[in-house]
């Protein structure tokens, strides 16, 4: 892999008078100079609002926030451009799941069925939901690696289920997660299966097709993308059932003083004026990942990891959480030092330039059920380096040393 970092002007400094190594891409990615500069030529050349005008910036600004939609499905193979609905992100994406299918379809009694692993954008809306509804909801458990514990996704999933949601790739783990075959479970019981795809996306090719799942959502900000845009795609005879849950401008088809019709899917969720820079922002981001290829991104971090893990592992006193096998994980690494808050490990080795995130990363029941009050987590994209990796390591030992 050449050298990415080259497109990333933010990467190009010195923190705390060391190198920058940024390594906490699982909550936010840094954005390559091609992304940046189709924002700003869309401010500076295209800006106007989409859909509503006829004049030659209107056009051309609708012409490119509807391309980058196109783009999108293709990107995980939806097979419509029309399932693809834009949001804010991840959480806004679950949320409307959980508003508009689970609030028409779900009945007192019926069960929702989700993980230990989930982060609270995947958690919270389902625990809001089954109370609204009555509904029960229902955690499949881990094995002691972190991964999901089939058995137990077996014995969850029953034909009460009307809803499972599962993490593709948990955000503190690193684990990924079978979906496909978990799709077969909640089919074979009439359930819809929901994926939190925030922390794949970035790192993996995604078809959702192959999946076989109904709803899949992501966040822009994790894979290149600006803040404040996300995906949720949904299958189009679902997205045909569900009200809309932002009533206004945009959304409607004709309004008269005592009756509205809305558009189809997927504009009738799209209410107001949307991000649009961040959706041309997006498509850059797309087509930056693309160029570089998703299989190679996922290739070369696995390459990463399997570099850095077992140095990792070597460390006295480190547990490291989540699978150790790269290929059944991400290039997330959550870690503990013996006798050391990671909020002190965080700090410390930030004064050595390296940013990575300490704390329970939005998954408090996942660190309950591992038993610990926090983690460190050190996350890895495509532009860090085997010598981003050696940088961690030494500046793990440092620490140590530094606190014994
Ligand atoms: N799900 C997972 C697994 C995540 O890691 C995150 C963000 O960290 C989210 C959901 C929420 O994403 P957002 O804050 O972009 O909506």
């Amino acid at each position: 892999m050449n050298n990415l970092s080259e497109d990333f002007p933010i990467l190009q400094q010195k923190v705390n008078d060391e190198q920058l190594v940024y390594l906490d891409n699982a909550a936010t990615t840094q954005k390559p100079r091609a992304v940046v500069e189709a924002i700003t030529n869309y401010y500076y050349h295209d800006n106007a609002n989409v859909h509503r005008g006829v004049h030659t910036l209107a056009e051309r600004a609708t012409a490119q926030f509807e391309a980058v939609r196109k783009k999108v499905a293709h990107f995980i193979n939806a097979s419509s451009e029309e399932e693809i609905i834009y949001t804010k992100g991840t959480t806004e994406g679950l949320n409307w799941i959980a508003a508009s299918y689970g609030e028409t379809f779900l009945k007192p009694g019926d069960e929702i069925v989700i993980s230990y692993m989930e982060h609270h954008s995947n958690l919270v809306p389902w625990q809001n939901l089954a109370k609204k509804k009555g509904a029960v909801l229902k955690y499949i458990d881990l094995l002691p690696d972190g991964q999901l514990d089939m058995d137990s996704a077996y014995k969850q999933i029953t034909d009460k289920t009307v809803i499972v949601s599962l993490a593709h790739a948990s955000n503190v783990l690193g684990a990924v997660n079978p979906i496909a075959e978990v799709t077969k479970i909640a089919h074979l019981h009439g359930a819809i299966m929901v994926v939190d795809g925030a922390q794949s996306t970035p790192h993996m090719k995604i078809d959702v097709q192959a999946l076989g799942i109904d709803f899949f959502a992501f966040s822009g900000h994790k894979l290149m993308a600006p803040t404040g845009i996300g995906i949720l795609w949904g299958k189009s005879e679902l997205l045909d059932k569900m009200p809309p849950l932002e009533f206004g401008g945009e959304m409607i088809d004709w309004v008269q003083l005592q009756k509205t019709t809305y558009k189809k899917a997927p504009w009738k969720f799209e209410g107001g004026t949307q991000n649009i820079a961040g959706v041309i922002g997006l498509g850059a981001a797309i087509d930056y990942l693309e160029s570089i290829g998703m299989e190679n991104i996922a290739s070369y971090e696995k390459t990463l990891i399997a570099n850095v893990l077992p140095e990792m592992l070597n460390i006295q006193g480190i547990e490291i959480y989540g699978p150790l096998d790269p290929e059944k994980r991400t290039g997330i690494i959550s870690f503990n030092l013996k006798g050391l808050h990671p909020h002190d490990v965080a700090t410390a080795l930030d004064m050595e330039g390296v940013a990575i995130r300490a704390g329970h990363h939005c998954a408090q029941p996942l660190m309950e059920y591992l038993n610990v009050a926090a983690t460190a987590r050190a996350s890895f994209y495509v532009y860090n380096t085997v010598a981003d990796g050696k940088k961690l390591i030494e500046a793990i030992k440092a620490t140590k040393e530094f606190f014994n």
